[in-house]
């Protein structure tokens, strides 16, 4: 399960003290486990409707069409997928990455592509590549948790930019530039989820894209488009990238994680040539070269499955599930508490009424059965208490519906009603 919390103290490994500690290198000092990792060990429990984890529902992938494909993957390229591969990624999958991102209305050569593990690893390797300690990296707020574990792993300096029900505040943005350039800091990217963003659900409008892009070429700020939900929309009209509206200054991300499966570890970064041979230098360093059989598995996958029919029956099932949610939502949840409509994607961001902390509430929710995530985990500066993250993607709509009634029991118990 990706959750993802950094509460533990430095030098702690439960309740053992480390004897390592003094030996770790700055970066490392803030990289702790989770004190909320423990909760999701109670959220697996059968008897917890887990409202937590962003975990893809990959049951609705047809099985033993992949195994057969993966069969094929040995008989039909044999050694040649059990032998070492680049570290830009095979070239045909990089095509085929080309054909896919197309449905996103990008036009990109399949030379401006490196195959990355999955979508984090690009974020691993853009900010090695580009930031030093105390540089200054933007990101809306709350964002990603691991984004932000990941910037905080190269000692980044994250400020945060308000997000209303359009996106990104663009003027917040630009205030937030100008105000670095007059510490004569550096901002080395912002960093935004412009579609069903992780964890607001909140999907950026048009004109908000084109505001948010004004500000940034004219700060010439390097933007990161982390894009692995869009093709998820269950309603609405699908917006313009960041990267088509660009000028050079975007890196555009993208992911198979939730369109076909997070197992096979397949993202991508597609960048401006020059940023591109350094993340490829980047990779060579981190891995020397990517799994070529899992290459190879969605490959063939492809070029042979009717994929974008599988993305069309993902996008009914998680559909259903957003309006169980929403639904049981707008129907019982107490006066005061305010959430989120996701056109597409995993998340709701639900708001609790001001005075009822959402972490300090979570043991009596587990009481209920039900678990959500904690919403200061989402910002790098302590915010969030009042909010949660909810998501739809894996439990069926009746376990949501349950699991929002048990929620609204929680909350009405803090609230003492
Ligand atoms: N970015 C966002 C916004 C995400 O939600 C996730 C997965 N939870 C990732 C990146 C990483 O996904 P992956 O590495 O599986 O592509």
């Amino acid at each position: 399960m990706s959750a993802d919390h950094r509460e533990q103290q430095p030098g702690q490994q439960g309740s053992r003290i480390d004897p390592h500690v003094g030996r770790y290198a700055h970066r490392a000092q803030g990289m702790v486990a989770s004190e909320v990792r423990a909760l999701f060990a109670v959220a697996s429990r059968p008897e917890i409707v887990s409202l937590a984890g962003g975990m893809p529902n990959v049951a609705a992938l047809p099985l033993e069409q992949i195994g057969d494909l993966v069969k094929d993957v040995v008989s039909e390229e044999g050694t040649a997928a059990l032998q070492y591969g680049s570290a830009q990624g095979d070239p045909v999958l990089r095509e085929q990455i080309c054909d896919y991102m197309t449905l996103e209305g990008i036009d990109a050569a399949a030379d401006d592509v490196i195959v990355t593990v999955g979508s984090q690893q690009a974020l691993d390797l853009i900010t090695r590549v580009f930031v030093d300690p105390g540089d200054i990296v933007l990101t809306e707020a709350p964002t990603y948790v691991t984004a932000i574990n990941t910037f905080a792993a190269f000692q980044a300096d994250i400020r945060h930019v308000s997000m209303d029900d359009g996106g990104v505040d663009a003027q917040e943005l630009d205030e937030a530039l100008t105000r670095a350039a007059r510490e004569g800091r550096t901002v080395k990217f912002f960093y935004t989820i412009p579609n069903f963003q992780n964890p607001a659900g909140i999907t950026m409008t048009a004109e908000r894209r084109a505001a948010v892009m004004e500000v940034c070429e004219r700060h010439d700020v390097l933007v990161i488009e982390d894009n692995p939900y869009g093709l998820l929309r269950y309603d609405g009209e699908a917006q313009p990238t960041l990267y088509s509206m660009g000028h050079g200054n975007v890196i555009y991300l993208g992911s198979l994680s939730k369109t076909l499966s997070p197992g096979l570890r397949i993202g991508w970064a597609l960048a401006p040539a020059a940023v591109r041979a350094k993340l490829v230098l980047a990779a060579e360093s981190a891995m020397l070269s990517h799994s070529t059989f899992n290459q190879l598995v969605v490959r063939r996958y492809l070029d042979t499955f009717p994929w974008r029919e599988q993305i069309k029956t993902f996008n009914a099932m998680y559909g259903e599930r957003r309006d169980a949610m929403l639904s049981s939502l707008s129907a019982l949840m107490p006066e005061g508490c305010t959430w989120t409509e996701p056109e597409g994607g995993f998340f709701v961001w639900a708001t609790l009424p001001e005075g009822i902390d959402a972490k300090a509430m979570l043991p009596r929710a587990v009481t209920e059965r039900v678990a959500y995530v904690p919403g200061t985990g989402f910002y790098a500066d302590g915010r969030g208490r009042s909010s949660m993250r909810l998501s739809f993607c894996y439990p069926t709509p009746e376990q949501i519906r349950e699991g929002v009634r048990r929620l609204v029991g929680a909350i009405e118990g803090e609230l003492d009603l």
